[in-house]
């Protein structure tokens, strides 16, 4: 019983992703979400687990598991636009497959379950951008989250735009948009990245993914809390957090809460074992 509670998450991750792989294997009769739900909920469980263990790398190997095949082998290979431009266009075309999927699974609802788990662990393009020199950031938070909301209309109206102008071919335009948009999220995340002196500066106020993932990960299940019997206020958690999130305020409501990427730096960091 206390191993089972010790690994809780791991076993609810693989859990969670076994049941979406199992039913989608069955409801549409195609291996392929099987063993694509099976090897992602396999990689973060492995993480999760290392990170238990106090595996120094635990989520940069998750990173690196999902990551790589979802930009090498679902995009490059596969051509699947796993970007919300792909996500738009099948939706538009009514077709519930990978990208849809993909965006049910990762960014709208299962943040319900694991916020932006996504996003600590799974995301391609964070993934490089966790490799910069700034893994915590060098200035206060700007205000500029807003340019978020035009990233999000203008991958709409791109999306559309092909639809109503009966655009030939709209399945190779969307592989070479996935290039295309693959090539400046990383341009213009390095190059933020070391303006503002913050690695996860695109993931701030660029990203129009986030449009999804922060109201759903309100309301996440899975979240760090801070045990107050033991926290003695030496903030060091606040310090060492990549996204600012006031994690030593319980509510919902706390201070970027819907920004907490539960990339655990605050557990590993608190002299206390307060979170
Ligand atoms: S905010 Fe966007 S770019 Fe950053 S990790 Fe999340 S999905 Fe990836
Ligand atoms: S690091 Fe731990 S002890 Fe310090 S403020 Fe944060 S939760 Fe409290
Ligand atoms: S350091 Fe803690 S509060 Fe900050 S993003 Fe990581 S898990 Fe969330």
């Amino acid at each position: 019983m206390k191993h089972i509670r010790k690994y809780l998450h791991p076993i609810i991750f693989l859990i969670v992703f076994e049941t979406v792989a199992v039913t989608l294997w069955l409801t549409k009769n195609n291996l392929f979400y099987l063993l694509n739900f099976s090897y992602i909920g396999f990689s973060i469980s492995l993480g999760l687990f290392l990170f238990i263990r106090k595996y120094k790398h635990a989520r940069r190997v998750v990173q690196l598991l999902v990551g790589l095949y979802m930009l090498v082998y679902l995009g490059l290979i596969c051509h699947e636009n796993m970007q919300i431009e792909g996500f738009w266009y099948y939706l538009f075309t009514g077709v519930f497959e990978a990208a849809t999927i993909h965006y049910a699974v990762a960014k709208i609802f299962g943040p319900l379950i694991f916020g932006r788990g996504w996003c600590g662990y799974a995301c391609w393009t964070a993934m490089i951008l966790d490799f910069l020199p700034y893994k915590v950031p060098a200035q206060p938070r700007k205000k500029i989250g807003w340019i978020r909301y035009i990233t999000f209309a203008v991958s709409l109206v791109f999306v559309s735009a092909l639809f109503l102008a009966k655009a030939g071919h709209i399945e190779r335009i969307m592989f070479w948009a996935f290039i295309a948009g693959n090539i400046a999220y990383y341009g213009i995340g390095i190059a933020l990245a070391f303006a503002l002196k913050d690695n996860r500066a695109f993931c701030k106020y660029i990203c129009p993914i986030t449009v999804f993932l922060k109201p759903m990960s309100y309301f996440s299940l899975i979240r760090v809390q801070c045990k107050k019997d033991k926290c003695i206020d030496c903030g060091k958690c606040k310090r060492v957090c990549p996204m600012d999130v006031d994690v030593t305020d319980n509510s919902r409501s706390r201070k970027n809460g819907t920004e907490c990427i539960l990339c655990m730096e605050c557990v590993k960091n608190c002299p206390k074992n307060a979170l």
